[in-house]
């Protein structure tokens, strides 16, 4: 695996790769990188011939008195992990390389609508950092795929939005949530949590899979759910942010017809934001 800082070497890299006719897949993440990151990895690996990871913790993306700076970075950890998973190249930029006039002076990529709302509506700002990264790392590595994870649900609906509105022509793929054993989405602001708190947070998804299951049987009355897990993940201990339930298509408030559904969530849990989301199918009515 080639470990590359500079832009002009990755862009020479991944285009020589697709001269040759490779099929180039990239993987954006912000290190602290645990199994749901690598499962991104084989799965890239699995579509593609050459692989493309990069790390950067995207200070654009974080609000004012966020985590950006404890945001947890182990390069050389990441790198051992990277290497056995196959990646063949890590990109790992400098925050002057990608903002070169500073992340505030730079042309900003907006997602309207799909932007504002839940995660979006509780952290301003946040997806247009997220965008404009997404599609500033596109630029340099030129990928056919990219890999994205479901446990940020939005995050990968504007993606897919930028994606077709920008006509950028990366094909964007999705990889399951990867959960620790008591059902915790794996993410690396777990880390953060006490003994006491991680002994809770598995109640989040527990609370996500139960709504799935009431609408699996054929609950019907989404506002009522929405609040009773709101009212479950109180009474859990947490300070939730929403927990709502939407078509998965692109977010819109379910309508009696059958649909693909999403149930999402936002959770404060002391200090610690954590999200996850469930998919769920409402039977046809009888
Ligand atoms: P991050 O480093 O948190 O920005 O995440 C980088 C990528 O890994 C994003 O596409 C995330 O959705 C994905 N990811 C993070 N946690 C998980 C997980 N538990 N399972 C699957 N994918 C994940």
């Amino acid at each position: 695996m080639r470990i590359i800082n500079a832009i002009s070497e990755v862009r020479e890299t991944t285009s020589a790769q697709r001269r040759n006719g490779a099929r180039v897949a990239f993987v954006p993440t912000m290190g602290n990188l645990h199994s749901g990151h690598l499962a991104l990895v084989a799965k890239a690996r699995e579509v593609a011939d050459f692989v493309v990871v990069s790390i950067f913790v995207n200070p654009l993306q974080f609000g004012e008195g966020e985590d950006y700076a404890e945001y947890p970075r182990t390069q050389d950890e990441d790198c051992n992990a990277l290497e056995s998973a196959g990646a063949d190249l890590l990109f790992i930029p400098a925050i002057s390389q990608i903002y070169p006039k500073g992340p505030d002076r730079t042309t900003r990529v907006e997602v309207p609508e799909l932007g504002d709302i839940f995660c979006g509506a509780h952290r301003p700002g946040h997806f247009a950092g997220v965008a404009t990264v997404v599609c500033i790392l596109f630029n340099i590595v030129g990928p056919d795929v990219a890999i994205f994870g479901r446990k940020d649900f939005q995050q990968v609906m504007i993606i897919r939005r930028m994606v077709g509105d920008l006509c950028l022509g990366v094909e964007i793929l999705v990889v399951n949530t990867v959960r620790e054993g008591d059902g915790l989405a794996k993410s690396s602001r777990n880390g953060y949590l006490s003994m006491e708190e991680r002994a809770t947070a598995p109640l989040l998804y527990r609370t996500l899979s139960a709504t799935r299951e009431r609408i699996i049987a054929g609950a019907r009355d989404y506002s009522v759910l929405e609040l009773s897990g709101m009212q479950s993940l109180s009474a859990g201990g947490f300070i939730p942010e929403y927990f709502n339930i939407r078509c998965a298509r692109d977010l819109s408030l379910p309508g009696k017809e059958v649909a693909e559904l999403v149930v999402l969530a936002a959770v404060q849990l002391g200090s610690t934001r954590l999200i996850d989301n469930t998919l769920a199918t409402a039977p046809v009515n009888s």
